[in-house]
């Protein structure tokens, strides 16, 4: 392709051109991809088919001076599958919408979709669509997407009963941790390798997708299930509002990471605070009927990302305690955690 410097020089459908050129080969199932007014695919019989959307706004949800363009299309699309993975389903396919400001150079551009190609590789989604604008200001991307799941093995987030057993993938507090470390910028306070780990998870976050289908394909009785954006505590609760019952949270076995242990011990912070209100660690949060404990831990013997047991629900509506490794039990406030259109930003 000839040298192109400028969004003006190319347009918006020289631009489209450009970029669909790089996902123009889809599997069977699209029978049209980019190119048409609508994509076009057929659905498997006996799933069910899930869609969901999300959108990420530069000032907000990035900063482009702590992430780069490559990182930032693969995050954006990781953040969407890992809705997916939240219901127990599998991606194949997307659509984006950018809007970029006037300024934006073909370069970045390409970075951008390097990005999200990578994503789409690893995890066999096609991008069959999109739309182009131009933003006054920010950048902004948002992304939908399709799944499916087999049927009657759907995981929603009510569901959880009193005495089901809470537990959850992988390590918390991480990339909120790597989070502040972006934005302490030449204070560093972990050493590199610890600081590049927290960072890693921050800006490249791995939706539970093998997890997730692991769950679904056993035979494990899941009574509810979320992933965690927004911090353990908020999104347990979100498990909880909508039926009597409330869950004990046990301190002792909430999952961290050496590198938020370092990082927390020169800070003097408490780990403990991270790994309930830290966000985006994308990690899969779920309940499970008592008796499949045992059957659940054989099936994550052989995972390279471990589960760990935090918990289990109460018939204490709303209300979430932790019983801390003091022996002292404590109801949590829950006021932490992200929400848009209240006055807590993340800082
Ligand atoms: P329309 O006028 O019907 O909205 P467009 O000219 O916006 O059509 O889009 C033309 C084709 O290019 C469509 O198939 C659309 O899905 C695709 N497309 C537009 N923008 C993007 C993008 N940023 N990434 C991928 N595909 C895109
Ligand atoms: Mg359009």
């Amino acid at each position: 392709m000839r040298e192109m410097k400028n969004l003006k020089q190319l347009g918006e459908f020289g631009l489209i051109e450009h970029l669909s050129s790089k996902f123009n080969t889809y599997s069977k199932r699209v029978k049209k991809g980019i190119g048409d007014d609508c994509a076009v695919f057929s659905t498997l019989s006996n799933t069910s088919q899930l869609i969901s959307t999300d959108a990420l706004i530069e000032s907000i949800h990035f900063d482009l001076k702590t992430i780069s363009p490559k990182q930032l299309g693969f995050k954006a699309m990781s953040v969407n599958i890992s809705d997916i993975a939240a219901m127990g389903g599998t991606p194949y396919l997307a659509v984006i919408s950018l809007g970029l400001p006037k300024t934006t150079s073909i370069k970045f551009i390409d970075k951008l979709y390097s990005g999200l190609k990578k994503s789409c590789d690893l995890y066999n989604i096609q991008l069959v669509g999109g739309d182009t604008i131009a933003s006054p200001k920010h950048l902004f991307i948002n992304i939908c997407i399709l799944g499916e799941a087999v049927k009657n093995r759907v995981f929603y987030r009510k569901g959880a009963r009193p005495g089901d057993q809470i537990f959850v993938t992988g390590n918390l507090g991480d990339s909120a941790m790597g989070l502040k470390l972006l934005r302490s910028k030449n204070k560093s306070f972990a050493s590199k390798k610890h600081s590049d780990t927290l960072v890693k998870k921050h800006l490249e976050p791995t939706p539970r997708i093998k997890e997730a289908r692991l769950l679904a394909k056993s035979n494990v009785k899941v009574t509810s299930m979320i992933d965690i954006s927004d911090g353990l505590e908020q999104d347990l609760a979100h498990l909880c509002t909508t039926e009597k019952i409330g869950a004990t949270l046990y301190e002792k076995n909430l999952p961290f990471s050496e590198a938020l242990r370092n990082a927390c011990l020169e800070k003097e912070y408490n780990p403990t605070d991270w790994i309930l209100q830290g966000g985006e660690d994308y990690e899969l949060l779920f309940t499970i009927t008592p008796r499949d404990v045992k059957k659940l831990n054989r099936l994550f013997t052989k995972t390279d990302i471990p589960i760990s047991h935090i918990g289990e629900i109460t018939n204490i509506p709303k209300k979430i305690q932790l019983k801390k490794k003091t022996g002292k039990t404590i109801f949590l406030k829950m006021t932490k955690g992200f929400d848009h259109f209240k006055p807590n930003k993340r800082s």
